[in-house]
């Protein structure tokens, strides 16, 4: 059971969604929504148009029950209607000072975004904090600001989910700008770069995004673990990082594993992505995380006393943006509901957070994950072949599909392409020796599990 105010379990679902979807989707469908009632176990919640309700009902209504259950399992069932979303609910002592959703949104906006760089102003190097976690990646980045393309090329960064990577990048390139207006910087992620080559080649104006890159004085690319295997874009993509080096223009790099552990890049790339400087970022410990928390609070529209952040900094450990995300939910309510921030409240609404966070997950996303992390197809993943380049990534999944779905070896074989279930037996005790035993391997898993349950 839960005392929270429907408003109260609304914004949780909202804070829940947000970090689902991207800002504009998250903005179009839930913008205006809200529960008007929730009796016996049913939840009718109020969208402002039908169309909105179509797509909420059909995309989001098990992401929505699902956290609504989290808050409160009582919940059976929910109603859409169309309707004001302003009209006032019986049950409601907040709505008196009801806030647009938009100037909650405030708080976490994606800040400005330049369309020529793809640079966000909101990431500079002043409002990341350093701590024993990320200080040799950060001066390696101020290493480059001083000298660039010239002392470390590339270089490149690597840490876990949700740790500040993108904000290092963005940090370092807004700070090259700020020092030398004149540089020419593009940041692109991979996924987008990847998916720009391959329109290039099929409409024939590849010739001209070559040219776009080679302009830059630097380039930044995010999350390179996401170049795909065998693909002519790893060509394209070598050529412009061979074109860029020899003429002392500056790449930027960033990655969720050493370019060692990169399985699905080419040699070449992989000794490329080695040639310069690699610095990794780690999970920050208890007083980075506190700083971390007291630097974000300095743009927050309300201020929380030490102990609520100090809660926060201990209960939430491993990433970096479920740190933020968790004091933006207790933001949101404290600015909602015009209450005096409390320890109490504050303990209550990080449970809920933690709790939703811990989302279920499907053997298919399991399996598939376990295939994109080592840039496997599925087919591989199945076939009887023993290429320990094969092997390991099949006894990962059918460790991953015990441990998380708790499925019976039986199941677990007859899913990964008719296995015994004592090979699948043999599998699962022998990664769980190995994670016991070797760093690599626990790192590995996590990162596995990071990209399973963040969706990444
Ligand atoms: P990654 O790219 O590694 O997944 P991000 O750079 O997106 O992580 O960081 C996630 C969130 O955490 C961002 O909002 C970022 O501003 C914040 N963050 C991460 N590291 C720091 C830091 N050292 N100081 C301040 N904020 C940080
Ligand atoms: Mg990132």
């Amino acid at each position: 059971m839960t005392n929270l105010t429907n408003e109260e379990i609304w914004r949780a679902v909202l804070s829940e969604m947000e970090m689902a979807l991207s800002k504009a989707s998250f903005v179009t469908w839930f913008k205006n929504t809200k529960i008007i009632s929730k009796e016996n176990g049913q939840v009718v919640i109020s969208v402002p148009n039908g169309f909105v309700k179509e797509w909420v009902q059909n995309k989001f209504n098990k992401q929505i029950f699902q956290c609504l259950k989290q808050v409160d399992d009582q919940i059976r069932e929910i109603n859409y209607v169309v309707g004001n979303p302003f009209i006032k609910a019986p049950d409601s002592k907040i709505l008196a000072r009801e806030i647009p959703l938009e100037q909650i949104q405030e708080t976490v906006s994606d800040g400005d975004l330049d369309p020529k760089t793809n640079l966000n102003k909101k990431y500079t190097l002043d409002n990341f904090v350093v701590g024993s976690n990320n200080e040799l990646a950060h001066a390696a980045g101020l290493a480059v600001v001083k000298d660039i393309g010239r002392v470390y090329n590339p270089l490149f960064v690597y840490g876990g989910v949700g740790l500040g990577k993108t904000h290092l990048l963005q940090g370092i390139a807004n700070k090259i700008l700020k020092e030398s207006p004149d540089k020419k910087i593009l940041y692109i992620p991979t996924e987008k770069m990847v998916s720009e080559l391959i329109e290039g080649i099929k409409n024939k104006t590849i010739e001209d995004i070559k040219m776009r890159y080679a302009q830059k004085d630097v380039l930044i690319v995010d999350d390179v673990q996401f170049l795909a295997a065998k693909e002519s874009t790893q060509d394209i993509f070598f050529a412009t990082f061979n074109n860029l080096y020899n003429r002392n223009k500056q790449i930027i790099l960033s990655s969720d594993r050493p370019p060692r552990a990169l399985s699905a890049i080419e040699e070449r790339l992989k000794s490329r992505f080695e040639g310069g400087m690699i610095a990794d970022i780690g999970i920050p410990n208890y007083e980075t995380r506190l700083a971390i928390l007291k630097m974000k609070m300095k743009s927050k529209p309300i201020s929380l006393p030490d102990e609520i952040l100090q809660y926060i900094a201990t209960n939430i450990q491993k990433n970096i943006r479920e740190l933020e995300g968790a004091l933006n939910r207790i933001i949101a309510v404290i600015d909602l509901t015009g209450r005096e921030p409390n320890l109490k409240d504050a303990e209550k609404l990080l449970k809920a957070y933690v709790q939703a966070s811990y989302r279920k997950t499907s053997a298919q996303t399991i399996i598939k994950t376990v295939c994109d992390f080592y840039g496997i197809s599925l087919n591989e993943l199945l076939k009887k072949s023993r290429k320990t380049f094969l092997v390991k990534p099949r006894q990962i999944a059918m460790y991953l599909l015990r441990e998380d779905t708790k499925a019976s070896f039986p199941d677990i074989g007859s899913r990964l392409g008719g296995k015994d279930h004592s090979t699948v037996i043999h599998a699962y005790r022998k990664i769980i020796e190995e994670v016991d035993n070797n760093e690599g391997m626990k790192q590995e898993i996590n990162l596995i599990r990071e990209r399973i349950y963040n969706k990444v």
